[in-house]
Protein backbone atom coordinates (compact mmCIF):
# COMPACT_ATOMS: atom_id res chain seq x y z
CA UNK A 1 0.00 0.00 0.00
CA UNK A 2 1.61 3.29 -1.27
CA UNK A 3 2.05 5.41 1.70
CA UNK A 4 2.68 8.40 -0.44
CA UNK A 5 2.11 11.96 0.23
CA UNK A 6 -0.25 12.31 -1.56
CA UNK A 7 -2.02 9.49 -0.79
CA UNK A 8 -2.09 10.68 2.63
CA UNK A 9 -3.27 13.71 1.72
CA UNK A 10 -6.11 12.75 0.38
CA UNK A 11 -7.35 10.66 2.34
CA UNK A 12 -6.80 13.63 4.98
CA UNK A 13 -8.92 15.80 2.21
CA UNK A 14 -11.40 13.67 2.59
CA UNK A 15 -11.63 13.73 6.41
CA UNK A 16 -11.38 17.76 6.20
CA UNK A 17 -14.46 17.81 3.60
CA UNK A 18 -16.39 15.77 5.92
CA UNK A 19 -15.68 18.12 8.95
CA UNK A 20 -15.51 21.39 7.15
CA UNK A 21 -18.26 23.86 5.89
CA UNK A 22 -18.03 23.30 1.78
CA UNK A 23 -17.55 26.95 1.47
CA UNK A 24 -14.29 26.98 4.19
CA UNK A 25 -13.04 23.68 3.02
CA UNK A 26 -13.26 24.84 -0.94
CA UNK A 27 -11.33 27.84 -0.05
CA UNK A 28 -8.46 27.02 1.86
CA UNK A 29 -8.02 23.17 2.16
CA UNK A 30 -9.17 21.94 -1.44
CA UNK A 31 -6.00 24.21 -3.67
CA UNK A 32 -3.74 22.86 -1.00
CA UNK A 33 -1.78 20.06 -2.52
CA UNK A 34 0.80 17.58 -0.66
CA UNK A 35 4.80 17.74 -2.46
CA UNK A 36 6.65 15.30 0.14
CA UNK A 37 6.75 12.90 3.01
CA UNK A 38 9.78 13.18 4.73
CA UNK A 39 9.92 10.84 7.91
CA UNK A 40 6.80 12.23 10.18
CA UNK A 41 7.35 15.77 8.19
CA UNK A 42 4.40 16.14 5.69
CA UNK A 43 4.87 19.52 3.15
CA UNK A 44 2.18 21.34 1.94
CA UNK A 45 2.18 22.99 -0.84
CA UNK A 46 0.11 26.06 -0.72
CA UNK A 47 -0.71 29.15 -3.06
CA UNK A 48 1.01 31.99 -1.30
CA UNK A 49 2.22 33.34 2.10
CA UNK A 50 -0.80 34.53 3.26
CA UNK A 51 -2.66 31.20 3.46
CA UNK A 52 0.13 29.43 4.98
CA UNK A 53 0.04 31.80 7.44
CA UNK A 54 -3.37 31.52 7.91
CA UNK A 55 -3.65 27.84 8.15
CA UNK A 56 -1.02 28.31 10.31
CA UNK A 57 -2.73 30.02 12.85
CA UNK A 58 -6.39 28.50 12.78
CA UNK A 59 -5.93 25.09 11.79
CA UNK A 60 -2.50 23.77 12.41
CA UNK A 61 -3.52 21.06 15.26
CA UNK A 62 -6.34 20.32 13.05
CA UNK A 63 -4.09 19.33 10.15
CA UNK A 64 -1.74 17.19 12.17
CA UNK A 65 -4.84 15.46 13.59
CA UNK A 66 -5.91 14.75 10.62
CA UNK A 67 -3.17 13.72 8.45
CA UNK A 68 -1.55 11.78 11.95
CA UNK A 69 -4.96 9.82 11.27
CA UNK A 70 -4.88 9.26 7.32
CA UNK A 71 -0.72 8.11 8.05
CA UNK A 72 -1.81 5.90 11.05
CA UNK A 73 1.36 7.37 13.02
CA UNK A 74 1.66 10.78 14.42
CA UNK A 75 2.80 13.58 11.70
CA UNK A 76 3.93 17.05 11.80
CA UNK A 77 3.02 19.39 8.82
CA UNK A 78 5.40 21.86 6.87
CA UNK A 79 4.37 24.28 4.47
CA UNK A 80 5.76 25.27 0.85
CA UNK A 81 4.41 28.09 -1.16
CA UNK A 82 4.08 26.28 -4.64
CA UNK A 83 6.45 28.03 -7.79
CA UNK A 84 4.72 29.46 -10.14
CA UNK A 85 3.13 27.01 -12.97
CA UNK A 86 5.27 26.13 -16.01
CA UNK A 87 3.44 26.32 -19.09
CA UNK A 88 0.10 25.41 -19.07
CA UNK A 89 0.12 22.83 -21.31
CA UNK A 90 1.82 20.57 -19.76
CA UNK A 91 -1.50 20.60 -17.39
CA UNK A 92 -3.35 18.57 -20.40
CA UNK A 93 -1.28 15.81 -20.08
CA UNK A 94 -2.71 12.81 -19.07
CA UNK A 95 -0.01 12.09 -16.31
CA UNK A 96 -0.52 15.24 -14.28
CA UNK A 97 -3.86 15.53 -15.16
CA UNK A 98 -4.63 12.21 -13.47
CA UNK A 99 -2.53 13.29 -10.21
CA UNK A 100 -4.43 16.59 -9.92
CA UNK A 101 -7.53 14.34 -10.45
CA UNK A 102 -5.95 11.99 -7.53
CA UNK A 103 -5.65 15.18 -5.21
CA UNK A 104 -9.45 15.91 -5.75
CA UNK A 105 -11.12 12.91 -5.70
CA UNK A 106 -8.56 11.02 -3.24
CA UNK A 107 -8.86 8.36 -6.09
CA UNK A 108 -7.70 8.47 -9.99
CA UNK A 109 -9.22 7.50 -12.69
CA UNK A 110 -7.76 3.63 -13.72
CA UNK A 111 -7.73 3.36 -17.38
CA UNK A 112 -6.88 -0.25 -16.62
CA UNK A 113 -5.25 -1.28 -20.31
CA UNK A 114 -1.87 -2.80 -19.87
CA UNK A 115 -0.13 -0.02 -22.08
CA UNK A 116 -1.52 2.56 -19.99
CA UNK A 117 -1.14 1.54 -16.40
CA UNK A 118 2.11 -0.21 -17.26
CA UNK A 119 3.28 -1.88 -14.16
CA UNK A 120 1.44 -0.50 -11.56
CA UNK A 121 -1.41 -1.88 -9.95
CA UNK A 122 -4.64 -0.70 -10.40
CA UNK A 123 -5.68 -0.72 -6.89
CA UNK A 124 -3.17 2.27 -6.36
CA UNK A 125 -5.76 4.66 -7.46
CA UNK A 126 -8.46 3.95 -5.14
CA UNK A 127 -8.37 4.62 -1.22
CA UNK A 128 -7.04 1.84 0.15
CA UNK A 129 -9.45 2.55 3.37
CA UNK A 130 -12.42 2.32 1.01
CA UNK A 131 -12.55 -1.50 0.69
CA UNK A 132 -15.25 -4.32 1.30
CA UNK A 133 -13.15 -5.66 4.41
CA UNK A 134 -12.97 -1.92 6.18
CA UNK A 135 -16.64 -1.56 5.58
CA UNK A 136 -19.29 -2.31 8.83
CA UNK A 137 -22.53 -3.98 7.38
CA UNK A 138 -25.67 -2.65 9.40
CA UNK A 139 -29.52 -2.66 8.77
CA UNK A 140 -28.81 0.64 7.50
CA UNK A 141 -26.69 -0.63 4.47
CA UNK A 142 -27.15 -4.09 4.59
CA UNK A 143 -29.30 -4.38 1.22
CA UNK A 144 -26.82 -1.82 -0.61
CA UNK A 145 -23.31 -3.82 0.65
CA UNK A 146 -25.03 -7.12 -0.35
CA UNK A 147 -25.60 -5.79 -3.92
CA UNK A 148 -22.24 -4.49 -3.91
CA UNK A 149 -20.57 -7.74 -3.22
CA UNK A 150 -22.82 -9.75 -5.74
CA UNK A 151 -21.66 -6.95 -8.75
CA UNK A 152 -17.99 -7.52 -7.56
CA UNK A 153 -17.71 -10.70 -7.86
CA UNK A 154 -19.56 -10.95 -11.13
CA UNK A 155 -19.41 -7.74 -13.06
CA UNK A 156 -21.78 -7.45 -15.45
CA UNK A 157 -23.86 -10.41 -14.95
CA UNK A 158 -26.11 -9.64 -12.26
CA UNK A 159 -27.37 -6.25 -11.25
CA UNK A 160 -27.05 -3.92 -13.92
CA UNK A 161 -26.86 -0.92 -13.49
CA UNK A 162 -26.78 -0.78 -9.52
CA UNK A 163 -27.48 2.76 -8.26
CA UNK A 164 -27.12 3.34 -5.23
CA UNK A 165 -28.90 6.51 -2.98
CA UNK A 166 -28.29 7.98 0.11
CA UNK A 167 -27.61 11.39 2.12
CA UNK A 168 -24.26 12.60 2.25
CA UNK A 169 -21.10 10.87 4.68
CA UNK A 170 -23.46 7.69 4.27
CA UNK A 171 -20.89 5.12 2.45
CA UNK A 172 -22.04 5.55 -0.97
CA UNK A 173 -17.98 6.40 -2.48
CA UNK A 174 -16.71 3.57 0.14
CA UNK A 175 -18.85 1.05 -1.67
CA UNK A 176 -18.29 2.09 -4.85
CA UNK A 177 -14.49 2.29 -4.47
CA UNK A 178 -14.82 -1.36 -2.52
CA UNK A 179 -16.31 -2.84 -5.93
CA UNK A 180 -13.59 -1.37 -8.13
CA UNK A 181 -11.26 -2.46 -5.67
CA UNK A 182 -12.42 -6.14 -5.31
CA UNK A 183 -12.60 -6.16 -9.63
CA UNK A 184 -9.22 -4.98 -10.05
CA UNK A 185 -7.46 -7.48 -7.27
CA UNK A 186 -9.52 -10.41 -8.67
CA UNK A 187 -9.67 -10.04 -12.36
CA UNK A 188 -6.70 -9.85 -15.18
CA UNK A 189 -6.29 -6.70 -16.29
CA UNK A 190 -9.73 -5.28 -16.07
CA UNK A 191 -10.63 -1.71 -17.14
CA UNK A 192 -12.50 -0.10 -14.61
CA UNK A 193 -13.25 3.61 -14.60
CA UNK A 194 -14.27 5.57 -11.62
CA UNK A 195 -14.83 8.88 -11.45
CA UNK A 196 -17.37 10.97 -10.48
CA UNK A 197 -19.76 12.65 -12.37
CA UNK A 198 -18.39 16.09 -12.28
CA UNK A 199 -14.99 14.34 -13.45
CA UNK A 200 -16.99 12.84 -16.58
CA UNK A 201 -18.74 16.02 -17.15
CA UNK A 202 -15.24 18.09 -17.26
CA UNK A 203 -13.53 15.30 -18.92
CA UNK A 204 -16.00 15.43 -21.44
CA UNK A 205 -16.21 19.68 -21.89
CA UNK A 206 -12.10 19.44 -22.62
CA UNK A 207 -12.16 16.87 -25.05
CA UNK A 208 -14.76 18.68 -27.00
CA UNK A 209 -13.00 21.65 -26.82
CA UNK A 210 -9.46 19.97 -27.89
CA UNK A 211 -11.45 18.06 -30.71
CA UNK A 212 -10.61 14.28 -28.76
CA UNK A 213 -14.49 13.50 -28.12
CA UNK A 214 -13.36 10.50 -30.29
CA UNK A 215 -10.70 9.16 -27.90
CA UNK A 216 -12.74 10.26 -24.72
CA UNK A 217 -15.63 8.47 -26.01
CA UNK A 218 -13.68 5.36 -26.62
CA UNK A 219 -11.94 5.45 -23.33
CA UNK A 220 -15.30 5.51 -21.55
CA UNK A 221 -17.07 2.97 -24.13
CA UNK A 222 -14.62 0.87 -23.77
CA UNK A 223 -14.45 0.19 -19.96
CA UNK A 224 -15.25 -3.57 -18.34
CA UNK A 225 -16.57 -1.43 -15.47
CA UNK A 226 -17.71 1.56 -14.67
CA UNK A 227 -18.00 3.28 -11.44
CA UNK A 228 -19.68 7.10 -11.53
CA UNK A 229 -20.07 8.57 -8.27
CA UNK A 230 -22.58 11.42 -7.72
CA UNK A 231 -24.95 11.31 -10.65
CA UNK A 232 -27.00 13.85 -9.18
CA UNK A 233 -24.63 16.25 -10.72
CA UNK A 234 -26.41 15.59 -14.23
CA UNK A 235 -28.99 17.57 -12.54
CA UNK A 236 -30.34 19.91 -15.41
CA UNK A 237 -27.32 19.64 -17.81
CA UNK A 238 -28.31 18.35 -21.06
CA UNK A 239 -25.72 17.89 -23.26
CA UNK A 240 -24.09 15.74 -20.59
CA UNK A 241 -26.63 13.76 -19.84
CA UNK A 242 -27.52 12.68 -23.82
CA UNK A 243 -22.95 12.00 -24.03
CA UNK A 244 -24.12 9.86 -20.76
CA UNK A 245 -26.73 8.33 -21.98
CA UNK A 246 -24.80 6.84 -25.09
CA UNK A 247 -22.08 5.64 -22.79
CA UNK A 248 -24.64 4.01 -20.37
CA UNK A 249 -26.23 2.44 -23.85
CA UNK A 250 -22.86 1.76 -25.29
CA UNK A 251 -21.95 -0.41 -22.10
CA UNK A 252 -24.95 -1.82 -20.59
CA UNK A 253 -25.47 -3.67 -24.59
CA UNK A 254 -22.03 -5.05 -24.04
CA UNK A 255 -22.80 -6.66 -20.50
CA UNK A 256 -20.39 -4.46 -19.03
CA UNK A 257 -20.45 -3.52 -15.29
CA UNK A 258 -22.33 -0.05 -14.45
CA UNK A 259 -22.75 1.37 -10.76
CA UNK A 260 -23.71 4.36 -9.91
CA UNK A 261 -24.18 6.60 -6.82
CA UNK A 262 -26.37 9.75 -6.14
CA UNK A 263 -27.46 11.13 -3.02
CA UNK A 264 -31.84 11.03 -3.97
CA UNK A 265 -33.16 8.77 -5.57
CA UNK A 266 -33.22 8.33 -9.69
CA UNK A 267 -37.19 9.75 -10.06
CA UNK A 268 -35.70 12.94 -7.95
CA UNK A 269 -33.03 14.36 -9.95
CA UNK A 270 -34.87 17.63 -10.89
CA UNK A 271 -34.16 18.18 -14.30
CA UNK A 272 -33.19 14.49 -15.60
CA UNK A 273 -34.23 13.29 -18.83
CA UNK A 274 -36.98 10.26 -18.66
CA UNK A 275 -35.00 8.00 -20.45
CA UNK A 276 -31.53 8.35 -17.89
CA UNK A 277 -34.27 7.99 -15.15
CA UNK A 278 -35.56 4.85 -16.52
CA UNK A 279 -32.27 3.39 -17.14
CA UNK A 280 -30.75 3.90 -13.67
CA UNK A 281 -33.86 2.14 -12.56
CA UNK A 282 -33.39 -1.09 -14.90
CA UNK A 283 -31.38 -2.99 -12.73
CA UNK A 284 -31.21 -2.96 -9.02
CA UNK A 285 -31.15 0.39 -6.59
CA UNK A 286 -30.23 0.07 -3.10
CA UNK A 287 -30.48 2.97 -0.57
CA UNK A 288 -28.52 3.59 2.44
CA UNK A 289 -29.82 4.95 5.62
CA UNK A 290 -28.67 6.49 8.67
CA UNK A 291 -27.19 3.81 11.20
CA UNK A 292 -28.92 2.73 14.22
CA UNK A 293 -26.74 3.17 17.33
CA UNK A 294 -25.52 -0.34 17.51
CA UNK A 295 -23.96 0.18 14.04
CA UNK A 296 -22.25 3.45 14.76
CA UNK A 297 -20.89 1.54 18.04
CA UNK A 298 -19.47 -1.21 15.67
CA UNK A 299 -17.93 1.14 13.19
CA UNK A 300 -16.35 3.30 16.31
CA UNK A 301 -14.80 0.52 17.67
CA UNK A 302 -13.22 -0.82 14.36
CA UNK A 303 -12.33 2.80 13.15
CA UNK A 304 -10.57 2.93 16.67
CA UNK A 305 -8.86 -0.46 16.32
CA UNK A 306 -7.39 0.98 13.10
CA UNK A 307 -6.40 3.70 14.29
CA UNK A 308 -4.62 2.07 17.47
CA UNK A 309 -6.59 3.93 19.66
CA UNK A 310 -8.27 2.95 22.63
CA UNK A 311 -10.65 4.95 24.27
CA UNK A 312 -13.03 4.74 27.29
CA UNK A 313 -16.21 2.58 26.40
CA UNK A 314 -17.92 5.70 27.91
CA UNK A 315 -16.08 7.89 25.32
CA UNK A 316 -17.10 5.72 22.41
CA UNK A 317 -20.63 5.71 23.89
CA UNK A 318 -21.01 9.27 23.94
CA UNK A 319 -19.69 9.81 20.15
CA UNK A 320 -21.93 6.95 18.78
CA UNK A 321 -25.21 8.90 20.25
CA UNK A 322 -24.69 12.70 20.03
CA UNK A 323 -23.62 11.66 15.60
CA UNK A 324 -26.10 10.10 13.89
CA UNK A 325 -26.27 11.13 10.66
CA UNK A 326 -23.32 11.36 8.77
CA UNK A 327 -20.77 8.99 9.09
CA UNK A 328 -18.19 10.39 8.06
CA UNK A 329 -18.41 13.50 10.58
CA UNK A 330 -18.46 10.49 13.35
CA UNK A 331 -14.91 9.74 11.69
CA UNK A 332 -13.91 12.89 12.07
CA UNK A 333 -15.01 13.29 15.67
CA UNK A 334 -13.32 9.75 16.71
CA UNK A 335 -9.79 11.12 14.89
CA UNK A 336 -10.39 14.74 16.56
CA UNK A 337 -9.78 12.45 19.91
CA UNK A 338 -7.73 9.72 19.09
CA UNK A 339 -5.45 12.58 17.95
CA UNK A 340 -6.16 14.46 21.11
CA UNK A 341 -5.55 11.46 23.34
CA UNK A 342 -2.52 10.64 21.52
CA UNK A 343 -0.70 14.21 20.59
CA UNK A 344 -1.54 15.03 24.74
CA UNK A 345 -1.35 11.89 26.99
CA UNK A 346 -4.14 13.34 28.80
CA UNK A 347 -7.07 11.77 30.61
CA UNK A 348 -10.24 11.53 28.21
CA UNK A 349 -13.38 13.36 29.78
CA UNK A 350 -16.78 14.11 28.54
CA UNK A 351 -16.45 17.51 29.16
CA UNK A 352 -13.05 17.82 27.08
CA UNK A 353 -13.95 15.68 24.75
CA UNK A 354 -17.38 18.07 24.55
CA UNK A 355 -15.16 21.38 24.41
CA UNK A 356 -12.84 19.45 21.48
CA UNK A 357 -15.53 18.42 19.32
CA UNK A 358 -18.05 21.86 19.65
CA UNK A 359 -18.30 22.54 16.35
CA UNK A 360 -19.13 19.07 14.71
CA UNK A 361 -21.40 18.58 17.61
CA UNK A 362 -23.02 22.25 16.30
CA UNK A 363 -23.02 20.81 12.93
CA UNK A 364 -24.74 17.82 13.68
CA UNK A 365 -27.73 19.25 15.77
CA UNK A 366 -28.11 21.60 13.00
CA UNK A 367 -29.72 19.30 11.31
CA UNK A 368 -32.58 18.44 13.73
CA UNK A 369 -33.41 21.68 15.73
CA UNK A 370 -36.23 24.38 15.00
CA UNK A 371 -36.27 27.76 16.56
CA UNK A 372 -39.62 26.95 18.05
CA UNK A 373 -37.83 24.36 20.11
CA UNK A 374 -34.93 26.41 21.38
CA UNK A 375 -37.25 28.78 22.44
CA UNK A 376 -39.36 26.38 23.91
CA UNK A 377 -36.12 24.94 25.29
CA UNK A 378 -34.98 27.82 26.94
CA UNK A 379 -38.32 29.36 28.53
CA UNK A 380 -38.91 26.40 30.01
CA UNK A 381 -35.73 26.40 31.39
CA UNK A 382 -36.04 29.40 32.77
CA UNK A 383 -39.66 29.35 33.94
CA UNK A 384 -40.98 32.49 31.79
CA UNK A 385 -43.34 32.48 29.01
CA UNK A 386 -43.12 31.24 25.33
CA UNK A 387 -44.34 34.51 24.46
CA UNK A 388 -41.66 36.49 26.12
CA UNK A 389 -39.63 34.84 23.60
CA UNK A 390 -40.93 37.44 21.02
CA UNK A 391 -42.26 40.06 23.80
CA UNK A 392 -40.71 43.54 24.15
CA UNK A 393 -40.61 42.82 27.96
CA UNK A 394 -36.78 44.06 29.23
CA UNK A 395 -36.68 42.56 32.85
CA UNK A 396 -32.96 40.68 33.38
CA UNK A 397 -35.02 37.70 34.13
CA UNK A 398 -36.54 37.73 30.79
CA UNK A 399 -34.48 39.34 28.37
CA UNK A 400 -30.92 37.78 29.46
CA UNK A 401 -32.92 34.06 28.71
CA UNK A 402 -33.95 35.42 25.19
CA UNK A 403 -30.54 36.44 24.47
CA UNK A 404 -29.04 33.63 25.14
CA UNK A 405 -32.04 31.80 23.08
CA UNK A 406 -30.84 33.87 19.67
CA UNK A 407 -27.59 32.79 21.16
CA UNK A 408 -28.45 29.18 20.79
CA UNK A 409 -30.39 29.45 17.46
CA UNK A 410 -27.45 31.17 15.72
CA UNK A 411 -25.33 28.20 16.89
CA UNK A 412 -27.65 25.40 16.27
CA UNK A 413 -29.18 26.54 12.94
CA UNK A 414 -28.13 27.97 9.96
CA UNK A 415 -30.64 31.13 9.85
CA UNK A 416 -29.47 34.43 9.03
CA UNK A 417 -29.18 37.35 11.51
CA UNK A 418 -32.56 38.74 10.28
CA UNK A 419 -34.65 35.56 10.27
CA UNK A 420 -33.33 34.81 13.91
CA UNK A 421 -34.83 38.49 14.74
CA UNK A 422 -37.78 37.82 12.90
CA UNK A 423 -38.21 34.72 15.20
CA UNK A 424 -38.24 36.55 18.04
CA UNK A 425 -40.61 39.12 17.85
CA UNK A 426 -39.44 41.05 14.74
CA UNK A 427 -36.25 42.44 16.05
CA UNK A 428 -33.26 43.64 13.90
CA UNK A 429 -30.63 41.66 12.85
CA UNK A 430 -28.35 43.79 14.83
CA UNK A 431 -30.36 43.51 18.24
CA UNK A 432 -29.32 39.66 17.54
CA UNK A 433 -25.44 40.46 16.65
CA UNK A 434 -25.59 42.21 20.03
CA UNK A 435 -27.52 39.39 21.82
CA UNK A 436 -24.91 36.72 20.79
CA UNK A 437 -21.98 38.73 21.94
CA UNK A 438 -23.40 39.52 25.35
CA UNK A 439 -24.05 36.00 26.06
CA UNK A 440 -20.47 35.12 24.48
CA UNK A 441 -18.70 37.68 26.76
CA UNK A 442 -20.99 36.92 29.72
CA UNK A 443 -20.03 32.89 29.50
CA UNK A 444 -16.45 33.97 29.26
CA UNK A 445 -16.57 35.63 32.99
CA UNK A 446 -19.31 33.60 34.52
CA UNK A 447 -19.57 30.40 35.68
CA UNK A 448 -23.09 29.89 35.63
CA UNK A 449 -23.99 31.43 32.55
CA UNK A 450 -21.70 28.97 30.49
CA UNK A 451 -23.30 25.96 32.85
CA UNK A 452 -26.75 27.05 31.68
CA UNK A 453 -25.51 27.19 27.85
CA UNK A 454 -23.45 24.15 28.31
CA UNK A 455 -26.70 22.21 29.51
CA UNK A 456 -29.30 24.12 26.69
CA UNK A 457 -27.39 23.03 24.22
CA UNK A 458 -26.31 19.48 25.42
CA UNK A 459 -30.44 18.77 25.60
CA UNK A 460 -31.31 20.31 22.10
CA UNK A 461 -28.33 18.36 20.13
CA UNK A 462 -29.71 15.20 22.23
P1 LIG B 1 -20.76 9.29 0.83
O1 LIG B 1 -20.05 9.00 -0.46
O2 LIG B 1 -22.04 8.54 0.98
O3 LIG B 1 -20.94 10.75 1.09
P2 LIG B 1 -18.41 8.09 1.99
O4 LIG B 1 -18.43 6.80 1.27
O5 LIG B 1 -17.41 9.08 1.55
O6 LIG B 1 -19.85 8.76 2.01
O7 LIG B 1 -18.25 7.78 3.54
C1 LIG B 1 -17.85 8.76 4.47
C2 LIG B 1 -16.86 8.17 5.45
O8 LIG B 1 -17.52 7.23 6.28
C3 LIG B 1 -15.76 7.41 4.75
O9 LIG B 1 -14.56 7.63 5.44
C4 LIG B 1 -16.18 5.96 4.86
O10 LIG B 1 -15.06 5.10 4.89
C5 LIG B 1 -16.92 5.95 6.17
N1 LIG B 1 -18.01 4.95 6.18
C6 LIG B 1 -19.24 5.10 5.68
N2 LIG B 1 -19.98 4.00 5.89
C7 LIG B 1 -19.19 3.13 6.51
C8 LIG B 1 -19.37 1.81 7.03
N3 LIG B 1 -20.54 1.17 6.91
N4 LIG B 1 -18.33 1.21 7.62
C9 LIG B 1 -17.15 1.85 7.75
N5 LIG B 1 -16.92 3.10 7.32
C10 LIG B 1 -17.91 3.74 6.71
MG1 LIG C 1 -19.35 10.32 -1.88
Amino acid sequence: MPDTAQTIWSAAQQTLRGMLKTELYNLWFAPVTASQIDGDLLTLEVTDEFCEFWLKDNYLDVLRSVVSRAAIRPIQIGFAVRAVETAPSAKQETASADVALAAEHSAKVSVGSVKDVGPRKPEAFFNPNNTFDTFVVGNNNQHAHAACIAVAQKPGLTYNPLFLFGGVGLGKTHLLQAVGQHVSANRKNPRIGYLSCERFTNEFIEALQNGLLPKFRKKYREMDVLLIDDVQFLAGKERIQEEFFHTFNALHDAHKQIVMTCDRPANEIQGLEQRLTSRFEWGMTADIKAPDVETRLAILHKKAAALSVELPAEIITFLANRIRTNIRRLEGALVRVAAYAQLTGKQLDIETIETLLREILQEEGKVAVSVGEIQRRVADYFDIRLADMSSKRRPESISFPRQIAMFLVRQLTDHSLSSIGDAFGGRDHGTVLHACRQVRDRMEVEAKVRQDVGYLEKQLTR
